[in-house]
């Protein structure tokens, strides 16, 4: 039998069941079957006296004889009771489906192996649907019993965990030494990983604990190897063929800025990141940078003056944000830094249209705009630069990946490419999703700022956070004041704020207070925002449009109702709205009395540190990567069968190295011995990933 062949003809499957689970596990080879691997194993070693059993054991076995059967209740409550003895206790097996099938099939008398979750029932040990077995005389057994993931489709049509394992064992017979390696001899060697062959007859049967770990690790460092040459080969091959702009020069508009314009000095971490990407920029190659930097760590500053090296080469550059808000905000803040210097700024929204907007199209394609802010609305086809050289993408995470490929068709040599985000993704997790994106980081914040204080406040407890409240405003503070809005467009969400709105009015009589939400039209939303940022509103009531950037550096508290409901890292992203200037700021986190104890954890996280480097990865642990905003496609891209992104970050980078060197020492795959790396790549390509969406 070859690993190639279809499912269909495996002996115990057949056409029915090789639909069903080619539809609902995506299995249509006997490889797909074999590499298809448990995500769990029950050790079948201990076998437990029913007088051991005890409240909330998950499974276990007891090994006895039926003493008899009994039918009770009638109709749909009809069950089935077998009395079950270890030859001390005794206890219930029950059954409420397929009760003539389980009579027939099982003996009064003979030895069983019995095996499910113990509950007590009207004072008695049963066991609902128990799995029975003669006992394994064959000592050779794995003790190990595997769990695959089944669908209700898949029980409907008789194939359980239980099945899947015996095709698998059917398939391992059949295929004897069938399984081709996938990595060279020297690498396994060199890294001490087993055979491939081992590894999959081992992740189903391990006769042993390290066996396990010796067979996930290869078989997740096979995984991870191809990823990561995948995307090195990709990125080279991108290298090759589109030729970098080369930046050459430092000129005046640059050290003017840096001179005169300049409001501040550069913080040690914004000089070496600027660096790093005048290196890049002169280099010839494409850029293709991503700058993390906690909220309030300067990214603005360094996008600036990376644009301003582009103009000094006679280049244009734009800058595009998620939101309206954003975009009008970095417009504003980057004309009054730019503020008496020769650079032509404009502003591009939905909302610019008509004669305004066709102006702005034409002094872009004529070359007289500089710099080009706005939103998507900046990539649309009409939009064309006469010499764009550089993109910068501020919070990435809320753009996608086709978007981003947009963007460098807008020049014959495709533009530096430098994306900022707030929202640190932890470095092998970056690798993975990027590629060869190089990653700089501004570790250190400006100077003089202190951490922001977060407190948790019981919902019951809001009067004393009103005269807090009143406190900071008394002394000419502002005050953001948010309520969970989690879809936009619901209108429940939307009374909470209203009410919240109207409550804080009562609450603050004196006090000036508005509100912005994301169904207002943008022409509101800003001027809301305008007066808020020119210190004319006290408490800016506000959904979650405010999450992003906004840099209002006068208000030192954040408030956030049903914090509960909120992300970890959407909660820090808000919080990095206050403590942008030296004043002491506040965050204060409103929840129910009552937390459940994953939310309880999220709420302390965010009051124990103000680092979002931790908090990202605290987030990535609980959530998972996939749900890691704008890395979303990582698990869909990738569909990773064994690896974890997180928590094989070591394994990851053992991998991407060698890969590297893989690459580099054989660039030409000359040397035969890498011949199975580059068949398995090329299987690959065809197979799964496109890797023009993510590199
Ligand atoms: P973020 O990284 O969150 O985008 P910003 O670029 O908005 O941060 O910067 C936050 C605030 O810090 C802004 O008010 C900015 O003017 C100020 N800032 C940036 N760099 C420095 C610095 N080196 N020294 C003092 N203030 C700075
Ligand atoms: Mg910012």
């Amino acid at each position: 039998m070859l690993l190639s062949q279809d499912i269909k003809y495996l002996k115990g499957v057949g056409p029915m069941r090789a639909k069903a689970l080619e539809k609902d596990l995506g299995i249509h080879t006997i490889e797909d079957l074999v590499t298809t691997y448990p995500y769990r194993y029950i050790d079948r070693s201990k076998i437990y006296a029913i007088r051991e059993l005890r409240e909330g054991m998950q499974y276990v076995q007891i090994k006895g004889k039926i003493l008899y059967f009994e039918t009770e209740g009638e109709g749909r409550k009809k069950r089935l009771k077998a009395t079950f003895t270890d030859g001390v206790g005794v206890m219930e097996l029950v059954w409420f489906s397929g009760l003539a099938y389980v009579r027939k099939r099982y003996k009064v008398g003979t030895e069983y192996i019995a095996w499910g979750i113990p509950q007590i029932y009207a004072g008695r040990w049963s066991v609902a649907h128990p799995e029975l077995e003669e006992p394994q005389t064959n000592g050779a057994e794995s003790v190990f019993m595997p769990y695959y993931h089944t669908t209700e489709r898949l029980k409907r049509n008789n194939i359980t965990s239980k099945t899947i394992e015996k095709l698998v064992k059917v398939a391992l017979d059949e295929l004897g030494n069938g399984i081709q390696e996938t990595i060279p001899v020297y690498i396994l060697k060199r890294e001490k990983l087993c055979s491939r062959s081992q590894a999959i007859s081992a992740i189903h049967r391990p006769m042993n604990f390290e066996q396990l770990e010796a067979a996930r690790r290869r078989l997740k460092f096979e995984e991870l190897f191809y990823i990561q040459l995948g995307l090195i080969n990709y990125a080279k091959e991108r290298q090759t063929r589109a030729v970098g702009q080369r930046f050459t020069k430092i000129g005046n508009t640059f050290n003017d800025f840096y001179k005169y314009h300049l409001p501040f000095n550069l913080t040690n971490a914004q000089k070496r990141v600027l660096h790093e990407i005048r290196a890049d920029v002169g280099s010839g190659k494409q850029m293709n940078r991503l700058l993390q930097g906690d909220v309030g760590s300067g990214k603005t500053i360094v996008a600036l003056m990376t644009m301003l090296i582009a103009i000094d080469n006679n280049k244009q550059v734009c800058l595009m944000a998620p939101t309206e808000i954003l975009a009008e905000q970095h417009y504003e803040a980057i004309c009054q830094l730019l503020d008496g210097m020769p650079v032509q700024t404009a502003l591009l929204t939905s909302s610019v249209k008509g004669k305004r907007r066709k102006a702005i199209l034409e002094s872009l394609a004529s070359g007289e705009i500089n710099i080009l802010i706005g939103t998507h609305a900046v990539i649309e086809d009409k939009v064309s630069f006469a010499n764009l050289g550089l993109a910068v993408i501020d919070e990435q995470h809320r753009f996608g990946v086709a978007q981003r490929a947009k963007l460098w068709k807008k020049n014959p040599a495709p533009p530096h490419i430098l994306i900022m985000t707030a929202t640190p993704i932890p470095r092998t997790l970056a690798m993975t999703v990027y590629g060869d994106l190089n990653v700089s980081v501004l570790d250190e914040l400006p100077p003089g700022r202190k951490p922001v204080l977060t407190k948790r406040v019981e919902s019951h407890d809001r009067s004393r956070l009103f005269s807090l409240l009143e406190n900071e405003i008394a002394h000419g503070h502002q005050v953001y004041y948010v309520f969970p809005l989690i879809k936009e467009n619901e209108k429940m969400d939307l009374r909470d704020l209203e009410n919240g709105y109207e409550g804080l009015c009562k609450q603050f009589p004196n006090r000036r207070i508005a509100y912005v939400h994301g169904r207002m039209s943008s022409e509101e939303k800003s001027e809301v925002m305008t007066r808020f940022a020119n210190g004319q509103t006290d408490i800016l009531v506000a959904t979650t449009v405010i999450e992003v950037g906004v840099n209002v550096p006068n208000a030192t508290v954040m408030v956030i109702e049903g914090a509960q409901r909120f992300g970890l890292s959407q909660l820090h992203q808000l919080r990095g709205r206050v403590g942008r200037n030296a004043d002491q700021a506040y965050c204060f986190l409103v929840t129910p009395d009552k937390l459940s104890g994953d939310t309880r954890k999220r709420i302390d996280i965010m009051t124990m540190t103000n680092d979002g480097f931790k908090i990202a990865e605290e987030d990535l642990q609980i959530r998972g990567p996939g749900d890691l905003q704008g890395t979303m496609q990582s698990g869909i891209l990738f569909n990773l069968k064994i690896a974890n992104l997180v928590t094989d970050g070591k394994l990851l980078e053992e991998a991407r190295r060698i890969a590297h060197e893989v690459i580099s020492s054989d660039p030409h795959h000359n040397h035969s011995y890498n011949d199975v790396i580059w068949k398995q790549l090329k299987l690959q390509r065809r197979n799964d990933i496109d890797w023009e969406e993510i590199s």
